[in-house]
């Protein structure tokens, strides 16, 4: 089921949580919603499902709007960050509880459901665990169930809030990695919210980035994260070095150094972003590059990771370089050393933050 929300807007109070938001979701799609705290992931969800009115602005559901349709009737299956099972029913039951619930005429006969349950517990492959009850669940089981029991009623769309978010990091990486291959199988659209960006790039083929109630890009995560829109995208997608400074037709100058002589894409004040994958260390006081000195070396399994700090001009910015591991160079840095930096790959925005932007 294909999904467009058009001019949405949503306050609480004078606050925006939703700023006029339009957005259009394929059928079929696994799309994240990723952004930081408070940005309005979760409210556009509720509006999504009905759960929450909107100010104004319509949700279309397959191109019908759907304002006066009711939760029950979106067809909408919910799985929530903190697990949401009957506590005081098995595994079986909690499964079942959509299905018991139908109105009489739509309510399948208990053989049909008891077939239907086990069918979606092997789905999520805990069929083993029909007879426990929640509290007798890990936490990924247990959010296993709860997408079980979501898809019992067969939605049409899933929305998942954060429904890794409370689970350790190992398990919350095997689930994302589970949730990909089920929605390969599956096909329901689904709209899963997040806070982490590697989970969204991981798992998603499409990225929505939202900030103060808005869109900032949507994408696939090949395209947000090579191709970032906005400062705010390049910033949220993994760490970057960030650099002012003032573009030209001779490349970028920071300071009195020069980070790039590359003709730069904007004239005037500039904000430029360097990963620490693509920013090269040059060993010594003097010459071309940004000066800084090496703070100190950390060793993150097959990388090393240089914290530094501007020389000169730029005392007091912090800048992170990423090495492989056991390379010369790596064996040669110390903490204290004068370096030069020199960007492989930058990422130029106007600086919007300055008077007289391009
Ligand atoms: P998080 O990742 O922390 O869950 P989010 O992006 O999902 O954040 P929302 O839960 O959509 O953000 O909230 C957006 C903003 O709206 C927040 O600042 C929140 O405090 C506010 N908000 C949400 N619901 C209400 C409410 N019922 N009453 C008042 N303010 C609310």
């Amino acid at each position: 089921m294909s999904i467009q929300v058009q001019n949405i807007h949503k306050a609480f109070g004078d606050f925006v949580a939703l700023d006029n938001l339009t957005l259009d979701f394929p059928g079929g799609e696994l799309v994240a919603l990723l952004g930081p705290s408070g940005c309005g992931k979760t409210t556009l969800l509720r509006v999504i499902a009905g759960l929450e009115q909107a100010d104004s602005g319509r949700v279309l559901l397959d191109g019908e709007d759907a304002s006066d349709t009711h939760v029950r009737e979106r067809q909408v299956g919910f799985v929530f960050q903190h697990y949401a099972l009957f506590r005081h029913m098995t595994v079986f039951d909690n499964v079942a509880f959509g299905l018991r619930m139908k109105p009489r005429k739509l309510r399948p006969s208990e053989a049909d459901i008891k077939r239907k349950v086990h069918e979606l517990l092997d789905l999520v492959q805990l069929d083993w665990l029909a007879d426990r009850f929640p509290a007798q669940l890990s936490g990924g089981q247990r959010q296993r169930i709860a997408l079980a029991r979501a898809l019992a009623v067969e939605p049409r769309v899933l929305l998942l809030d954060e429904p890794f978010g409370a689970l350790d990091a190992k398990v919350r990486k095997e689930l994302r990695r589970w949730l990909r291959r089920l929605h390969d199988e599956l096909h329901i659209t689904s709209i899963f919210v997040t806070h982490d960006q590697e989970e969204a790039l991981e798992v998603a083929d499409r990225v929505v980035l939202m900030n103060h109630g808005r869109v900032e890009q949507i994408g696939s995560p090949g395209e947000v994260y090579r191709q970032p829109a906005t400062p705010f995208v390049y910033g949220f997608l993994g760490a970057a070095n960030r650099f002012e400074g003032s573009g030209s037709a001779g490349g970028i100058a920071v300071g009195n150094a020069r980070l790039s002589s590359e003709p730069a894409a904007y004239d005037g004040r500039v904000i430029a972003f360097v990963r620490p994958h693509e920013l090269d260390i040059v060993p010594g006081e003097h010459g071309d590059g940004v000066p800084a000195r090496i703070s100190r070396l950390l060793t993150l399994g097959a990388l090393t990771r240089v914290e530094l700090e501007g020389r000169d001009e730029l005392a007091g910015q912090q800048f992170d370089v990423e090495l492989p591991a056991g390379s010369e160079l790596v064996a040669s840095l110390q903490a204290g050393q004068p370096v030069r930096l020199k960007p492989r790959s930058v990422r130029v925005f106007a600086n919007q933050e300055t008077a007289g932007a391009a």
